[in-house]
């Protein structure tokens, strides 16, 4: 059979609900009619790699954009995404269709039209309750910051992708 060299990447907890920080998990099945429109459309899938896992680990506390924005984070972000950006490019340059780029919206890392921001540091005992750390967070429609690096490492490559947050497919889309 014929390639079909149609493409998409996702983030890799739409295939692996596993990396997710508790106890934001979700059943596997939410991504099922996604997932099995794409196969059956015959599109191969990129699953990236899992930034928040990899760099802070499972048992890491929930985190906003803020906390993430710094240099040491932006650049393992950077490190793990230069083979996926390469790959990309190569299959741009043999006649490859990459539809698009699927995220977790309100993610602060996987966020494609929303992510999270708010002022947070230190150990919770800083803060006057729960209700006073959790008014702090602010949905904002920006990327999270693994999506705006990928975005970033694209461009110096003269790629554009689009970008959707996968809450946001739908069959008819
Ligand atoms: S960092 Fe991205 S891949 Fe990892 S759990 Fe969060 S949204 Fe999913």
């Amino acid at each position: 059979m014929n390639k079909s060299k149609k493409i998409i990447l996702v983030s890799h907890c739409i295939l692996n609900q596993n990396v997710v920080v508790k106890p934001y998990a979700r059943k596997q099945e939410e991504f099922l009619k996604f997932l099995q429109n794409k196969i059956l459309n015959n599109y191969g899938i990129v699953q990236l790699p899992c930034p928040e896992m990899i760099i802070l680990g499972l048992r890491r506390w929930g985190h906003v954009k803020d906390q993430l924005e710094y240099t040491g984070f932006l650049k393992e972000c950077k490190k793990m995404l230069l083979p996926f950006v390469n790959m990309i490019e190569d299959y741009l340059q043999n006649g490859y269709e990459i539809e698009g780029v699927y995220g977790i919206s309100g993610s602060p890392s996987c966020g494609v039209n929303t992510t999270c921001r708010g002022t947070w540091e230190g150990e919770p005992s800083c803060y006057e309750s729960l209700e006073d750390i959790k008014s702090r967070v602010k949905l904002v429609s920006e990327k999270g910051i693994f999506m705006e690096i990928l975005e970033l490492v694209l461009k110096e490559k003269a790629i554009s992708l689009k970008f959707y947050d996968v809450e946001e497919w739908s069959e008819k889309s």
